[in-house]
């Protein structure tokens, strides 16, 4: 097993740096280091930036618009994005809908939607969980029933991320009921502005409005919104989820909150003996993960088209890591920690997102499969138990 990056690997890494260094801007590289959450307009302007580039859709093949890069040149790649730090491309869109058409579409579904993804001409929106269906997804009832050339769909989804920023929802629906719960699901593409559909905003705890509810109510969707044969999404909805599971470690961003928490605490005076403690055992776990990546990387660099079921240990690690991370920033913030705010715009406003962003970070152990449910994987697929 090698666990060194190759020359060209490392050649890749200088260039990756440089591009971000010389064409994020700055505005934005501010407001990502400071933990405050972008406008829409701003995420769509650096992610046109890197599709000029042919990089906003580090995943894809050559055929279908990608930079066709190795599996290794990906996580370079996600890991400089993370550190600059600069946002990641929309992975509703980049991640999880565009590999699914290329993979399962219709030429026609590709033409129409694939450069659009990669431009973020549309934004993308995942309706799959429901109020009683998110682990156990399967149990979801938003039905359709086949009209003619359309499916009018009733139902309500919930959690969809940025939701209310969405042109595209792809969601899952039931359109049998008499089959076992996985038989009878199709995947399906909602224009957002179709009658029917309203978005409503959940306001978390992080004081944030990023989650939303859907409901669908009677709306007509074309069977040309179809993605596979009607009753066939579920195999489509293990892809996905696998594909939402890749990078989710996100070890730079973990570093690069530790980076800002030994710089905070110096400031404030907080970095006692306790803290530093804290922060070197934040770090060798980091450390450890990074082998246990480039374990799993090196896997891949033969079988990229097999999930590993070791990427789960990414998941559970890496979430409980930036967790912890963006703890020691709230212990190095201390009460200027304790205000709450986005409105804020000047440079010594940055304490203001510290407690915001640890609320936020809450939510990676549950979302993208939960820790439990990831150690379930773990417990059958790895350890065999
Ligand atoms: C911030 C955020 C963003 C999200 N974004 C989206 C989105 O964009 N689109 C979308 O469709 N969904 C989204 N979700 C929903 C997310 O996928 C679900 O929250 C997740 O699948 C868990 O489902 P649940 O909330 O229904 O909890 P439940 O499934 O009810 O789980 C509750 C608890 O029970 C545990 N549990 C459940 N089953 C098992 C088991 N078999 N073994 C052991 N423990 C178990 C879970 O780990 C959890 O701790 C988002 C959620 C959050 C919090």
């Amino acid at each position: 097993m090698d666990l060194r990056f190759t020359d060209d690997e490392l050649a890749f890494r200088a260039e990756v740096r440089e591009f971000i260094r010389t064409r994020l801007p700055e505005a934005i590289h501010r407001k990502v280091a400071e933990g405050r959450a972008l406008r829409k307009d701003e995420i769509v302007q650096w992610q046109r930036t890197l599709n000029e580039k042919g990089w906003a859709t580090p995943s894809w093949p050559r055929e279908h618009g990608g930079p066709g890069w190795s599996v290794v040149q990906r996580w370079i790649f996600l890991d400089e994005l993370h550190q600059a730090p600069a946002p990641e491309p929309l992975s509703f869109n980049v991640n999880m809908i565009g590999p699914v058409l290329f993979t399962f579409g219709t030429e026609a579904q590709k033409q129409r939607f694939l450069p659009r993804i990669a431009n973020l001409d549309d934004w993308w929106c995942q309706g799959f969980s429901e109020p009683g269906a998110g682990s156990d997804l399967a149990a979801l009832k938003a039905a359709a029933r086949r009209d003619g050339d359309h499916y009018i769909v009733n139902g309500q989804k919930a959690w969809q991320g940025m939701g209310h920023c969405a042109d595209w929802m792809f969601t899952l629906v039931r359109t049998d009921a008499s089959v076992k719960p996985q038989a009878g699901i199709t995947m399906l593409l909602i224009d957002m502005r179709s009658p029917g559909v309203t978005v409503r905003p959940i306001h978390t705890i992080d004081g944030r409005h990023e989650v939303n509810e859907v409901f669908l109510d009677g709306v007509r969707v074309p069977l040309d919104c179809r993605v596979g044969d009607e009753n066939k999404g579920w195999d489509i909805t293990k892809f996905l989820l696998g594909n939402e599971r890749t990078g989710i470690a996100r070890i730079g961003m973990s570093k690069e909150l530790v980076r800002r928490a030994k710089a905070v605490a110096a400031q404030n005076d907080a970095d006692d003996g306790r803290f530093r403690e804290r922060a070197a055992a934040i770090e060798i776990g980091l450390k450890a993960l990074e082998i246990t990546q480039m374990r799993v990387l090196d896997g891949m660099r033969e079988h990229a088209d097999k999930p590993d079921p070791r990427s789960s240990i990414l998941k559970v690690q890496g979430t409980e890591l930036r967790q912890a991370a963006s703890e020691l920033l709230l212990r190095a913030a201390g009460p200027a920690a304790a205000q709450c705010a986005d409105e804020f715009d000047d440079a010594s406003s940055w304490a203001t997102t510290v407690a915001s962003n640890y609320f936020t970070l809450r939510a990676a152990s549950v979302y993208g499969g939960s820790n439990e449910v990831q150690k379930n994987i773990l417990a059958k697929a790895v350890l065999g138990l």
